[in-house]
């Protein structure tokens, strides 16, 4: 059932590739497995599946020390500065940074681990008050800021969650904007070897197939993988 379920969603991205003329190799399908039991994970790991995303910290540190230590390890949701050193020596990469402060942190860990760490910087590009993320206006200062000071960070590219709505096409501006930034951010660090700037982290249950057309390079599908989350357990 979840392998289907996963397989539906990653024919639609391979359809709206087609559409858009881009190359279905460059859309990684993230399973977010948040509230999720291992088994589930396991059931798609079994299959071959290796991007799973996950928003805590607590639960994600079981599920790493639990599940077979291939998995790439995506950290999709807020995280505290407190909570990095937990996560810097495996995590595949962590999506949505928006203070510098937090960026800072991240590399003083990555140090520690003797490696670089990737991450992406998360634009609140619909100005919602409920939402983290940097302004479209600020993403620039905060990429070089990064770039130039913090060499154990990769900066790989932006992150949006992008509002709630009811028809997908409504997002479709917003989408558009989140990748116009990130060619803009490219051209003016060309040559700053810590900005590649390829990845483009947008697209959710409601709204990936409208991102992949507008270009995302990662897509964070929980509820049409997994089905509903159930949040009654958690503090
Ligand atoms: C939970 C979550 C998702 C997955 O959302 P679905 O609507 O279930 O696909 C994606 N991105 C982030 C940042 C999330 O917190």
């Amino acid at each position: 059932m979840l392998l289907e379920n996963y397989k539906a969603v990653r024919r639609n991205i391979d359809e709206a590739c087609a559409r858009a003329g881009r190359n279905p190799e460059n859309v990684t399908l993230i399973a977010v497995s948040k509230t999720k039991p291992e088994e589930n994970i396991e059931e798609l790991y079994r299959a071959g599946v290796r991007d799973f995303g996950e928003n805590y910290i607590q639960e994600l540190r079981q599920k790493h020390d639990d599940l077979p230590k291939d998995i790439h390890w995506h950290m999709i949701g807020h995280l505290q500065r407190n909570k990095v050193k937990y996560i810097a020596e495996y995590v595949t990469m962590i999506h949505a940074v928006d203070t510098y402060e937090l960026a800072q942190t991240i590399e003083k860990e990555a140090v520690k681990h003797n490696r670089r760490i990737p991450i992406l910087i998360e634009v609140n590009v619909a100005e919602e008050d409920t939402k983290f993320g940097v302004s479209c206006e600020e993403a620039p200062e905060l990429v070089k800021r990064i770039a130039e000071t913090l060499p154990h960070v990769i900066v790989s590219g932006l992150m949006t969650s992008a509002p709630f709505v009811q028809n997908p096409e409504d997002n479709r501006p917003v989408f558009r904007k989140l990748r116009q930034l990130s060619v803009d951010i490219n051209n003016e660090n060309t040559d700053n070897e810590n900005v590649e700037m390829k990845t483009l982290s947008m697209g959710m249950t409601n709204d990936y197939i409208v991102a992949v057309e507008e270009g995302a390079t990662l897509v964070r599908v929980g509820t049409a993988i997994f089905g509903a989350r159930d949040y009654s357990h958690k503090q």
